[in-house]
């Protein structure tokens, strides 16, 4: 996920959700050790087949992840170390809750109305949603099933997990492109920046809808040559429909403390709104509607 998809949420989370395992809290995945080798790999099975996910948290929000009022689920693990992460306690997966598909397949067919009449739907995010394909496949399919619009927000690193199936059952891809040369990207994100490339030319050449994502970071991601080059690969993809400039905040810093995690951008500030605009600026000179 962007770092700054946690910054601003109208919604109100809903709190009367429990998923199955977040009654296991305390001991947590923990409690997977306290488990018998059959038990284990009786849960390691129902993972690998989608049955059973690990998730940080979901909540109704408005406004962000997407259309209309949306359903977000975060799920756990990422293989990025993206420098700006408001959420480091989604890297990992075994620090998520296990929840059942079935579980919040429940929850979103009981806010069917609400997406109808806000023209929202449903948005997996991270975390990394495509390092648990069978898990997000299923729900993807069910929602879809159900007539409910659907999103995943991704880096595309791991674009290549992601079947034509799952591509069949995706409206739109919140696709973060995080700098626009190897070199900037690999010092954000840890990473490489290729995959993501070719997952957004593989969403295009499928006509699905993106709307692509960058983090402005002073001193980090914006100068204006990675901006176009930024632009300049969104620009390859016909199916982007806008773009979305997330201005880095300060959000994340407690999370990394309480990690144990160094923060490396403590003293970073969020960027002048002249440099926003500006940077807005360059992508709608390539004709973007930008947000
Ligand atoms: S490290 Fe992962 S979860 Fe964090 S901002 Fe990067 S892609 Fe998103």
């Amino acid at each position: 996920m962007t770092q700054a998809t946690t910054t601003v949420r109208d919604g109100g989370r809903d709190q009367d959700f429990l998923a199955p395992a977040a009654r296991l809290r305390g001991a947590g995945i923990g409690g997977l050790e306290e488990l018998t080798d059959l038990q284990r790999s009786e849960r390691l099975a129902r993972m690998r087949n989608g049955d059973l996910g690990s998730i940080h948290s979901w909540e109704l929000v408005t406004a962000v992840d997407g259309p209309g009022t949306r359903m977000t689920v975060f799920l756990n693990g990422c293989p990025l170390r993206c420098l700006y992460c408001h959420n480091p306690d989604t890297f990992l997966m075994k620090d998520g809750e296990p929840v059942e598909a079935s579980e919040l397949l429940r929850r979103m067919r009981r806010y069917r109305g609400v997406f109808r009449a806000s023209k929202g739907g449903i948005t997996l995010s991270g975390g990394e949603v495509l390092m648990q394909p069978a898990f997000a496949g299923k729900l993807l399919a069910g929602a879809k099933k159900m007539g409910i619009h659907t999103c995943i927000d991704t880096s595309g690193f791991l674009g290549a997990n992601a079947s034509d199936e799952m591509l069949d059952d995706i409206d739109l891809v919140l696709l973060d492109v995080k700098s626009g040369d190897e070199e900037t990207y690999k010092k954000v994100t840890g990473r490489s920046l290729a995959p993501t490339i070719t997952f957004g030319d593989r969403l295009a050449a499928k006509g699905i809808e993106i709307w692509a994502r960058f983090v402005l970071v002073p001193d980090l991601t914006d100068d204006p040559e990675n901006v176009h080059n930024v632009a300049r690969i969104i620009e390859r993809w016909g199916s982007v429909s806008r773009v979305e400039v997330l201005p880095f905040h300060q959000m994340g810093t407690d999370k990394w403390d309480a990690l144990g995690l160094r923060y490396q951008l403590r003293d970073t500030r969020p960027p002048e709104p002249e440099l926003v605009e500006s940077t807005r600026a360059i992508f709608r000179s390539y004709g973007f509607e930008v947000h």
